[in-house]
């Protein structure tokens, strides 16, 4: 094992360290992904289990500090794998002390999902090495996944030692997700709806998301006036930051969702989308809207894939040359080592973009192994620079991702 393999991975988003005590019976376990753990005298609910049997060991822990009934019933606030795919140690845990195996609810489209991911299985390691940089050697998904025993469709609710367990379905970065309502605690455990970043909206590797829905949500939430909010990913939310969370994040989606509708409406076009929607300052710089996992340029990406076809509004792409065969004809016309100087002038200019497009011309399009080969490592070189520039986690290892790729490349010329 190398020595960057044990330092822990980055996955992107703030975690939250340690037990958090929201109330005596509401623990917040942190880890990549954060577990909610209701203590009643009945029996003990969990919401998500996190990630990797660490976070397992850690939330069995906080449970057996604190009582010795059995865990109850466990909840999937949606079914990505850093919520739904880690309760085999609870499971075992109850069978380890004689207990009945503890229950998981979800939402009914979390069946839909995990079929999904049966069918997608090789696209999804494909996407998921880019999205979180992950080594060829090492595994991407668990194999495992954990169905529900019980579903719903818009809300359902039960009752367990004297606490209230309302699940509302809503649809988010998943149209598979469920929050908890605790009247009696005035708490909210709401998984990924919160995660203390921009949200991921028009991930560029992933199926579509919700913006409107996402807001509508938050609103609810913020209805149901919290006093305490365990997000998805991140620190727990108290107090009066939970309505400020909860209402400007709505806000910032329901802006972003009317400014791309109106340049639609004006009749442009995705380049001119992209560039012409300005970001609301007040709410762009709030902590937790920073661009650190989804960004802004994905949100107009999501929202516009919705509502719009693929048509980039030029006829030239309708029906397009491959990509090489343009290149080829450009070097043709320019020369490699000309596009090369130039892109090394863009580069000093600090337009590293534009060097990239005019050094994948290079690559595509010349047969000459030499001036291939300077290509891909000034490839490399540009995007390692676009890369440590970059605040979103999914831009960045998508950039350092082909940078790796370059440099292979480049060494097998
Ligand atoms: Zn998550």
């Amino acid at each position: 094992m190398t020595q960057g393999s044990k330092k822990r991975r980055d996955w992107g988003l703030p975690m939250a360290e340690g037990e958090e005590e929201c109330t005596p019976d509401i623990i917040n376990v942190g880890g990549f992904g954060n577990s909610g753990v209701v203590i009643t005298e009945e029996g003990v609910v969990v919401v998500d289990a996190g990630i990797g049997s660490g976070t397992g060991r850690r939330i069995i822990r906080a449970i057996r500090e604190r009582t010795k009934a059995p865990v109850h019933t466990i909840i999937y606030t949606h079914g990505h794998f850093d919520h739904a795919y880690n309760v085999g140690p609870l499971f075992e845990d109850a069978k380890v002390k004689g207990h009945p195996r503890p229950r998981v609810i979800a939402h009914q489209a979390v069946l839909k999902r995990f079929e999904r991911y049966k069918k997608l299985f090789g696209h999804h390691e494909h996407i998921n090495r880019i999205e979180y940089d992950i080594a060829k050697e090492v595994e991407v998904l668990p194999p495992e996944f954990y169905y529900p025993d019980l579903t719903y469709a818009d809300a359902m609710m039960f009752k367990l030692g004297g606490l209230t367990f309302e699940l509302y379905h809503a649809m988010g970065e998943t149209d598979d997700a469920t929050w908890v309502w605790i009247p009696e605690r005035k708490a909210a455990i709401v998984g990924d709806l919160i995660v203390w970043s921009c949200p991921n909206i028009g991930n560029p590797l992933k199926v579509q998301r919700y913006e409107l829905e996402w807001a509508e949500a938050l609103e609810r939430i913020a209805g149901k006036a919290p006093e305490i909010l365990l997000p998805g990913h991140g620190p727990v939310v108290r107090g009066k930051l939970v309505q400020e969370i909860c209402l400007n994040t709505a806000k910032f989606l329901r802006y972003m969702h009317d400014e791309v509708i109106r340049l639609l409406n004006e009749g442009c076009w995705i380049e001119e989308i992209l560039d012409r929607v300005s970001l609301p300052q007040d709410l762009a710089n709030k902590p937790y809207l920073a661009p650190i996992y989804g960004c802004p340029t994905f949100i107009i990406h999501g929202i516009q894939r919705r509502y719009a076809g693929w048509f980039s509004g030029n006829p030239t792409n309708l029906f397009p040359s491959k990509s090489a065969e343009i290149a080829t004809e450009v070097v043709r016309a320019g020369g490699a080592e000309k596009l090369l100087e130039r892109s090394r002038e863009l580069r000093k200019q600090g337009k590293i973009q534009l060097a990239l497009h005019l050094v994948d011309f290079v690559i595509e399009g010349t047969q000459d192994n030499q001036s291939r080969k300077e290509a891909l490592l000034l490839k490399a070189e540009l995007l390692e620079a676009k890369a440590s520039a970059e605040r979103s986690y999914i831009a960045r290892n998508i950039l350092r991702h082909g940078a790796k790729a370059a440099r292979e490349e480049s060494s097998r010329l």
